[in-house]
């Protein structure tokens, strides 16, 4: 098996005790059948625990969530179960977080989630210092199951050439929300159905100055279908505050008044410009990752034009939480930006259903 990690992949190490949004708050930890079966067996009192803490919902096994973290999150803030048991008698999610391992039979692809702050934090280091998010490839073995029920090698292999222009094309310096981006996705896809050759990126370089119109009435359409939910006030209360400064200070104006809104908003992202003079070219590195890790995802459903507005709709709703979070603010600190690049993706695949509103405008 051919094994192809990201440059970030080995640098990852999780920093426990100091994480500043530890991932066992926030969510429900699904819990697999092997460790469910040991849980089930196991004695003494945290066998009682492990048992109690089960429930079954909707077909899927989970730890029971108290006051939205994982019950097994001490005070200490370390795991119970990994510090009586060691680290593999965790429920694998737990193991694995924040790597994303894909298996596509032929190859894998190893990378790290973003919805982590260390993940998030190496991400920043190598945006900083502008090196590759490249992948290196061994041969091994693998203990995680193909995750694709496609075979067609063919359409792979074409997928993963359209990615490595695409990456190309941002390196050159296509903005991440040009249209050219979505012109070239859009003749790929088509190129890719008529089995012809991929389309050449510098056929497009005339599109570069045409953006993708990022308003707030965009905004809205994302927020409300979607990506704002109250629950977000107890599982995620910071993405909660920025999301509600978002529908008090811009969206409900937006309604009223599309110009001031848009006026106050041009006024956020120039102070964020301030703090963050370089922030076009980390947008792009943004996106460019999210190329590396989100854009296979097109293998199971041929739709590059979908996958590729997700990534630019994406990107600039970082770039307006960002500015939300920056408003009023004198310094934006790596840390910082790590925690909020974090607490945001794990939100974020939510945007993707609202996408379809976006497109019908
Ligand atoms: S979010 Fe990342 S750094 Fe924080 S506890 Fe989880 S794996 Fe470790």
């Amino acid at each position: 098996m051919k094994i192809r990690r990201i440059s970030i992949y080995n640098e990852f190490n999780c920093i426990g005790t100091d994480c500043p949004a530890s991932c066992c708050r926030g969510w429900r930890v699904p819990v697999d059948e092997e460790a469910c079966l040991k849980y089930l067996n196991k004695k003494g009192v945290l066998g009682t625990l492990l048992r109690y803490s089960i429930v079954k919902k909707d077909g899927i096994t989970s730890l029971r969530s108290v006051f939205n973290r994982c019950p097994f999150w001490g005070p200490d803030r370390l795991c119970t179960i990994q510090k009586q048991c060691g680290t593999d008698y965790m429920p694998l999610v737990c193991v694995q977080f924040p790597r994303q391992l894909s298996n596509f039979g032929e190859f894998c692809e190893e990378t790290l989630y973003l919805a982590c702050p260390e993940s998030a934090r190496l991400f920043l280091q190598y945006a900083a210092q502008d090196k590759p998010f490249s992948f290196s490839e061994t041969e091994g073995t693998v203990s995680y199951d193909i995750n694709t029920t496609n075979d067609d090698k063919a359409f792979l292999d074409y997928l993963l050439q359209a990615r490595e222009e695409l990456v190309h094309m941002l390196r050159d310096g296509f903005p991440y929300d040009g249209m050219a981006i979505l012109h070239y996705g859009a003749d790929a896809q088509d190129a890719c159905l008529h089995q012809a050759p991929l389309p050449h990126p510098a056929a497009y370089r005339e599109n570069t100055a045409e953006r993708f119109p990022m308003d707030c009435d965009t905004f809205n359409t994302l927020f409300f279908n979607g990506f704002y939910h109250p629950t977000l006030r107890t599982v995620s209360p910071l993405l909660y505050k920025l999301c509600k400064r978002y529908i008090r200070e811009l969206g409900l104006l937006s309604k009223r008044k599309p110009t001031a809104a848009a006026q106050k908003l041009a006024t956020y992202n120039a102070h964020l410009y301030v703090l963050l003079p370089d922030l076009d070219r980390l947008l792009n590195r943004y996106y460019e990752y999210y190329l590396q890790t989100g854009f296979p995802d097109i293998f199971e459903d041929y739709s590059f034009s979908r996958h590729l507005l997700f990534g630019m709709a994406k990107t600039n709703m970082l770039r307006l939480f960002l500015a939300l979070y920056a408003k009023n603010r004198k310094q934006l600190s790596t840390e910082e930006l790590a925690s909020l690049i974090a607490i945001y993706e794990r939100r974020a695949p939510q945007i993707e259903d609202a996408l379809k509103f976006i497109n019908r405008k």
